[in-house]
Parts: structure tokens; sequence; C-alpha cells
């Protein structure tokens, strides 16, 4: 009878320890984990349903950590050229509006800016793509620009955040390079850095980024060993993390906690691609 119990538990527990000595082997020898680069999307008040919120006090306590540890943002190419592992980078994915309306005040409060990367066409729209979650806005041109002044810096995130590996060659000049000229026409700004929707990407669509004139591209995980700069890894944040999450992945110690954390990452963001065709 207790046997029934005990067996999932260590089937379930035995699972685990293989996914990190896994982890282990594939990624921390080879030292395939992303820098001090983090991601969110949504920063809210209330929690929505498919976990890419941050709640405000989250999100201000990541901050206040970063200030209080002497990290400081910077720019794209700063930060690729820099050795110093205090400067980071905060993107804020598809540029929700209450990113605008939540995290930009809190931003300001603690002299960080970040990296703003809109998908141009939907600019003012809501979103179609996430499951369940069509009510969050995106940033208007207004917002856009106001932030950009303020010294945020703004990359290409695709014209309508598809798989970009399932494309055509016309539809991926659409989502690359009118997307490029969409921004740079409409907020009077070079647009230097291209951001893959769901972090997707392959040979091909690396290329047509390459050829539409953008400097590097962001993804959000990755298995290569060497550094490319058009598939340059990120860390994501999620309403189940909190300081410990970003403590840890920012100084890739304690080792065990390491491996739990990048491995969520990893897991949670391979069921991300999934979010469009999840209609619930
Ligand atoms: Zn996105």
């Amino acid at each position: 009878m207790v046997l029934k119990y005990i067996l999932p538990v260590i089937f379930v527990f035995s699972l685990y320890i293989y996914g990190w000595f896994y982890w282990y082997l594939k990624f921390y020898r080879r030292k395939i984990y992303a820098s001090n680069i983090f991601s969110f999307h949504k920063i809210s008040k209330y929690p929505e349903f498919g976990g890419t919120t941050n709640l405000l006090f989250q999100f201000e306590n990541y901050l206040k950590f970063l200030k209080e540890n002497g990290f400081k943002t910077t720019t794209i190419d700063d930060f690729l050229e820099s050795k110093d592992d205090r400067k980071i980078l905060i993107f804020f994915d598809d540029a929700y509006e209450n990113v605008y309306r939540y995290a930009f005040p809190i931003m300001k409060k603690y002299s960080f800016t970040g990296v703003l990367s809109p998908v141009a066409g939907y600019i003012g729209k809501r979103n179609v793509w996430d499951a369940k979650t069509g009510k969050f806005k995106h940033m208007d041109l207004g917002m856009l620009k106001e932030m950009g002044d303020y010294g945020f810096e703004i990359i290409s995130h695709s014209f309508s955040h598809k798989d970009l590996r399932k494309l055509n060659n016309e539809k991926l000049d659409l989502e690359i390079l009118v997307s490029k000229e969409i921004l740079e026409k409409s907020l009077k700004r070079r647009i230097e850095y291209f951001l893959y929707p769901f972090g997707l990407t392959n040979e091909k669509v690396k290329r047509k980024v390459k050829e539409a004139g953008y400097k590097g591209a962001f993804t959000s995980y990755t298995d290569k060993e060497d550094f490319d700069i058009y598939e340059i890894p990120r860390n994501t944040l999620y309403i189940i993390d909190t300081n410990l999450t970003l403590k840890t992945l920012l100084f890739r110690k304690p080792l065990f906690l390491f491996g739990h954390f990048d491995m969520k990452g990893r897991v949670t963001n391979w069921f991300g691609r999934f979010s469009p065709i999840i209609k619930l």
C-alpha cells in the first residue's frame, strides 16, 4: 500500500537527479549558459495564467538586489565588448504596456535602463500569440519613444511573432527586414539587433538576420559551445522566481542550485513554443 505512493516519488526523484547530471555534462562542463542577460515579459500587480508575468514587488526586489550588489545596466554594444561581470542587460520582450506602466518607473528609481523588443506589427495592439493573454496590450509609439529617449535600447522582435523557421523567404523578409524598416521609420532611430520569437532560429534565419544588416541577435537558451553573435543566449525570469534565482544565475553557484535554475529555465522556455497553439 505504502509502496503505491513511495515508488512514484522515487521515480520522479531519480528522473530529476538524472536530469541534473545530464545538465552538468551537456551544459555546465562545456560552459553553455547565458551570461548576465535577463529577460522579462509582463510586469504587473496581478498574476496571470501564462506565468510570464513578474509581480511588481518581485521585480522591484530584483532591481534592489542588483543595485545593492553593484550591478549596472549598459548598452548591448558595451555589454558585448566589456569584460566587467557587474554589467547586465535587462530585456522586456514584446514591449508590453504594463512594462511602461509598472516597470519603467521602478527602473528610473534605480537608474537602470533596459532593452525593449517590440513586435513591429503589434505596436499599440493586443497580444494574440500567447494562450489566454489577449488582454495584454503592447506599448504604443509614444511610450516606446519616451522610454527610448530615457535611454532604453530598442531592437526588433519580428513583425508578427511567428516561428521563423517555418517561413518562406518572402515572409522572412517581412519579419526580419521590413520590421526593422518600420521601427526605424516610426521611432526615428537605428535598430541594430534582433530577437527571435520564442527564441527559435536556424542557420537560414540567422543568415537572413545578418543580410538585413543587424549587428547581432538574441535567443533564449542555446546548446552551442562557441559564442555566436547571431544567437546570444539569455536567462528568463518567471513568476515562480525569486532573488535566489537571480543571485544563483549571476554568480553560478552553489552549483547544484545553478543547475536547478538553469535547467528549469531551459525546460520552461522549451514549452513556451507551444503557447500559440494552446488556446485554453
Ligand atoms: Zn516574444
